[in-house]
């Protein structure tokens, strides 16, 4: 999956990415079915027992002690649960506090002031104790850990707390993770939608193998009406049997009278029917409108991570793999599509039509099921032997192109560079015109945002790279997650990190005139950044709830895991053990499941050459700790020495056992600094070493072209020697070590290392630059800077910052053409630097804005802005009611996506509160603008200095709305929430969003994301006491 909005922030200031430059086309009158009020009046209130949490009025049983012995507001389910030590979220206990065993309750307070209420308590919180002390005793020493036991005997009597199905009986499983007792062999789907009543009816077959000896079936379903289900042992009798259902981990389970053995088959039927989800995710309506005012709906999936499960019953977690035979039934106007080649249409009584699906050949995940039920057309070629085809609607065929090219280009790519052939006949690629995400990897039906897949012959070189590479990382996944998949959503990072690598390392092949280079750099400033926090974790990640899994589609997953492979292959001889460990993971592990010592073990097998790396022993230090290290370097003569600790920007709640990591530290120097030859490798896997260089060399340079994941400070001759070089000549360094020199010293700021003067110093030197990283770096830097200090009202300082900028780089603003430019490079650079000009009321950036504005829209859009000018000019117009109001009109009546989305951005950049006020109530409400844009909406609103406040304002106020639409821990709730709060920096805002947060108990307070926003404000916090009086003398 491409997270798409969760990135906003991190290229904010890069013109390239996603957002601006992407296309999304509706038609303004489009009915967004997520928020029609006339076709769905409202959203039905959350049912507590849909929600994914533990709800306070589920119980826990408790042997022993009867269900009504147990107060129901003080012994629900999750304190009852760490009465007996079950830590529910697993996360360690400095990040949540509130998760600590008996936090809640304090017996020694509460039975102090004996009244009958508190005796009763005490006495039943004595019997809770000692029946806790009894059961841990006879406990076997599994219960509690993650993967239970794997033995048949699961459904012991031992087995000490079961919950209450809704029908009132005990549900039989206690645990988050399904037993292994069964697993599913093949599945048969016949789904039936039908869009008048915006429900569907489903016939589910399960035919299964049983592992170990049980006498129950636990799976998942969610939102389902089940209306029968019937149980058949082998060639037996198919009897009906009855469904439990325990709705807060969405299982149902069958309890058998006779025990099954292993090695038996048997299949269970049910037909069930559900709503067409409104939200973004199971089986879920869609729906845009004609040019002739026709809505069209349409139904489609998006199972990853949890919600296959609602839309049919199955064994929802990635090691339960299984072959799917799917029939859709349609009316004759519509067409399906599904991951495997249609086989055939049959004409049903009643007159529609089911289409039977191939019977799939692969063995997958239920996350990678896929269906759609809509009027799309398709544009398709052949690539050896497999048909490739991109689908859209149809008036929107004509931007397609690009995307069958691409795909094309990549999947041959693809086959040639694994050594595998992609395994299916078939390949479609479809933009949805509503989707969450930017792409979803299904297997053999991959499904786009428009915005991610159409190109119009009108796009600049950065729309089409956009599309390429999400194109490229959902290629990779037919291999990196749909062939071999995780064991577990703890090793997500196996599917997202490694299609995030190769979707940079496919295009640097394929198409290196998109300079995709560039991108991955950044990608891998902002992954650092986010992992020097408390609140990051490691890459494989312990998960054992909805909202933790939720919460594994971040940062870490995605870019700290293309990092540390980019990190991995860069420091093992040449390319070629790196490539073959991958082939021989891919081919060893073809069609099951692994986690991550399977990935190194792969590559330590692969003899290269005698500096053979063992893989393991390296890259374990980078998958089973958070955080990263930095690296000291001090020179004594001709002794280098290195220290390495742990670059931690809060070091609260620290733990205080030595972090190491195998580092290779890579590095250059005076004499030869720029070519691959140049770079030398030192392993650094102890707290110190010591390197030799010749005393003559002036100055060394480590983390040679940023390919460490590793922060590095030199000591005060080593940064004096880098800046001296730099201010005498730029070229001395490649532009990706000039980037990184930049990056490192804001870093090292933020942690308190080096003063802000030694930042302002190093800038200097970006008087004589011109090459895109290193520019692009210092303005993110500087700009993030420059709100906090406009949001702290520091308009002194604000002021002498613009004119710092403006003196620094002003010269390149001024150079920058507003004419079509071909590099993408180029282009990215300009628009950065004409977007920081204009945000700061630049005089000729404005003047050049508005005139180019004027001319397209006296011209009725036959003077085209260039399409990496768009955002710039558009904010410039947005700020002026004449201009946001001509804007506003445009956007509703424009076709072209990229245009589009970059409108609204710059309507959202208004300095108008009631504007501001006006376009987040629409993008809540959907519609005019869809609610999957309000991300980008909050984002750029934050930005500004008049929205910040009321985007705040409107989160809290929305809250309950908000997590109905995207799932608590998704990548929308990370994005809004860090959107909303990084720029606060006092202790006032720290304590109402503190307040706010954990007023939400279980509505959120849990999150990953909360912690990370906390930090974030007490970090600038910090930053604004420790800088404010060197800004003010030195600036
Ligand atoms: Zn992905």
């Amino acid at each position: 999956m491409d997270p798409f909005d969760s990135r906003i922030t991190e290229r904010a200031n890069l013109p390239r990415n996603m957002i601006e430059n992407s296309m999304f086309e509706e038609e303004p009158d489009v009915v967004d079915l997520a928020k029609d009020s006339t076709t769905f009046p409202t959203f039905p209130t959350l049912d507590p027992d849909e929600a994914v949490f533990e709800p306070s009025s589920s119980r826990l049983l408790v042997r022993g002690l009867g269900e009504n012995d147990l107060d129901e507001d003080e012994e629900d389910y999750e304190s009852s649960a760490r009465l007996l030590g079950m830590t529910f979220m697993n996360r360690s206990s400095a990040h949540r506090s509130i998760s600590s065993p008996y936090t809640r309750q304090g017996p020694p307070r509460s039975c102090s002031r004996p009244s009958a209420r508190t005796m009763v308590v005490c006495v039943l919180f004595l019997v809770i104790i000692v029946s806790m002390i009894m059961v841990l005793y006879f406990l076997p020493g599994c219960t509690f850990t993650r993967a239970g036991c794997h033995k048949p005997n699961q459904t012991a009597p031992l087995e000490p707390v079961y919950p209450v199905s809704t029908n009132g009986e005990l549900f039989p499983w206690a645990q988050y993770r399904l037993p292994y007792s069964v697993h599913p062999v093949s599945y048969n789907l016949t789904i039936s939608p039908d869009f008048d009543s915006m429900t569907f009816t489903g016939h589910t077959v399960i035919n299964m193998t049983v592992l170990h000896k049980t006498k129950i079936i636990v799976f998942h379903g969610a939102n389902l009406i089940i209306a029968k289900t019937t149980f058949r042992l082998e060639n037996g009798e198919a009897s009906n049997v009855t469904l439990l259902e325990y709705k807060p981990r969405q299982q149902l389970a069958i309890k058998l009278s006779t025990e099954l053995k292993a090695g038996q088959f048997c299949v269970l039927t049910i037909d069930y029917s559900a709503d067409l989800s409104h939200t973004y995710d199971g089986f879920y309506n869609s729906s845009y409108t004609e040019m002739d005012g026709v809505r069209r709906v349409l139904a489609a999936t998006q199972f990853e991570p949890l919600s296959a499960r609602k839309a049919f019953p199955c064994f929802d977690e990635p090691s339960f793999k299984a072959t799917f035979l799917i029939k859709i039934n349609r009316k004759p106007d519509l067409m399906t599509l599904s991951n495997m080649p249609k086989a055939q249409s049959t004409t049903l009584p009643g007159g529609l039509i089911q289409d039977e699906f191939e019977h799939s050949k692969v063995n997958m995940s239920t996350y990678l099921v896929a269906f759609i039920v809509a009027n799309f057309t398709p544009i398709s070629t052949n690539v050896s032997n497999t048909q490739v085809s991109v689908y859209s609607v149809p008036e929107k065929k004509q931007h397609t192109t690009y995307a069958l090219e691409a795909a094309s280009r990549l999947l041959e790519f693809y086959n040639n560079f694994f050594e595998i052939n992609y395994p299916l006949e078939k390949l479609d690629l479809v933009a949805i015109p509503d989707f969450l995400a930017g792409a979803m990897e299904n297997w053999g039906l991959i499904t786009f945002r428009e915005t991610t897949l159409l190109v119009s012959n009108l796009s600049s070189s950065l729309e089409k790279q956009v599309v390429a590479s999400v194109i490229a990382h959902e290629l990779a996944h037919q291999w990196f997650g749909n062939l071999v998949t995780m064991r577990w959503w703890d090793d997500l990072w196996l599917n997202e990190g490694f299609a995030t690598y190769m979707q940079f390392m496919s295009l640097q092949t394929v198409y290196p005139e998109l300079d995709i280079g560039d991108i991955f750099l950044t990608v891998r400033f902002r992954a650092l950044d986010k992992d020097a926090m408390n609140s990051s974790h490691a890459v494989s990640t312990e998960v054992n709830a909805a909202e933790q899994v939720e919460e594994m589609f971040d940062s870490v997953s995605y870019e700290k895991g293309a990092s540390i492979l980019l990190m991995l292959n860069a420091s093992l001889p040449g390319d070629q053990q790196f490539k073959k460990g991958i082939i021989q993971y891919l081919k060893q592990f073809s069609g099951l499941n692994t986690d991550t010592s399977d990935l190194w073990n792969s590559l330590t097998q692969v003899e290269f050459s005698t500096q053979h790396q063992n893989v393991s022993e390296m890259m374990s230090t980078w998958t089973s700790q958070k955080g990263f290290p930095l690296v000291t370097v001090s020179r004594r003569g001709d002794d280098v020495i290195l220290t390495q600790q742990q670059f931690t920007l809060t070091s609260d709640n620290v733990t205080h056992t030595p972090t190491l990591w195998n580092i290779p530290v890579t590095y250059v120097n005076d004499s030869c600094s720029l070519g691959p030859e140049c770079k030398q490798v030192f392993t650094l896997k102890t707290k110190t070493a010591t390197l030799k260089v010749s005393e003559s060399v002036k100055w060394l340079k480590l983390n040679y072209r940023n390919t460490g994941f590793y922060i590095v400070n030199y000591d005060d001759d080593g940064w004096t020697a880098l800046r001296t070089a730099l201010s005498n000549n730029v070229s001395v360094l490649s532009s990706e070590d000039r980037a990184s020199l930049i990056h490192n010293m804001f870093a090292l700021s933020r942690l308190g290392r080096v003063s802000f003067r030694q930042v302002l110093n190093l800038l200097n030197y970006l008087s004589n630059e011109t090459e895109t990283p290193p520019v692009t770096e210092a303005l993110f830097q500087l700009n993030n800077i420059y709100r906090l200090l406009d949001k702290r009202q520091e308009y002194g300082l604000v002021a002498r910052l613009k004119d710092f900028i403006l003196h620094l780089l002003g010269p390149l603003m001024d150079k920058q053409t507003w004419e079509e430019e071909d590099s993408v490079s180029k282009q990215v650079l300009r628009s950065a630097l004409l977007e920081t000009a204009c945000s700061l009321n630049e005089e000729k950036c404005i003047q050049k804005a508005k005139e180019l504005f004027k001319q397209h829209v006296e011209s009725n859009a036959t003077v085209r802005i260039p399409g990496d000018l768009q955002q710039v000019v558009f904010n410039v117009a947005a700020q002026s009611d004449e201009g946001w109001t001509t804007l506003h009109q445009m956007y509703y009546y424009t076709k072209y996506d990229a245009e589009k989305r970059k409108m609204l951005k710059g309507l959202a950049s208004t300095q108008d509160a009631r504007q501001i006020v006006m376009i987040l109530k629409y993008a809540l409400k959907g519609g005019f603008i869809q609610t999957q844009e309000l991300p980008l909406v909050i984002k750029t609103v934050c930005d500004g200095f008049t929205g910040y406040l009321f985007a705040w304002d409107f989160i809290q106020e929305n809250w309950d709305t908000l997590i109905e639409k995207f799932p608590l821990g998704s990548f929308s709730i990370q994005a809004i929430i860090k959107f909303a709060t990084s720029q606060f920096s006092t202790q006032a805002h720290l304590n109402q969003v503190q307040g706010f947060f954990s007023s939400l108990k279980e509505r959120g307070s849990q999150m990953r994301s909360v912690q990370e926003a906390l930090e974030t404000i007490r970090l600038n916090q910090r930053w604004m006491n420790d800088n404010l009086p060197v800004l003010h003398k030195w600036l």
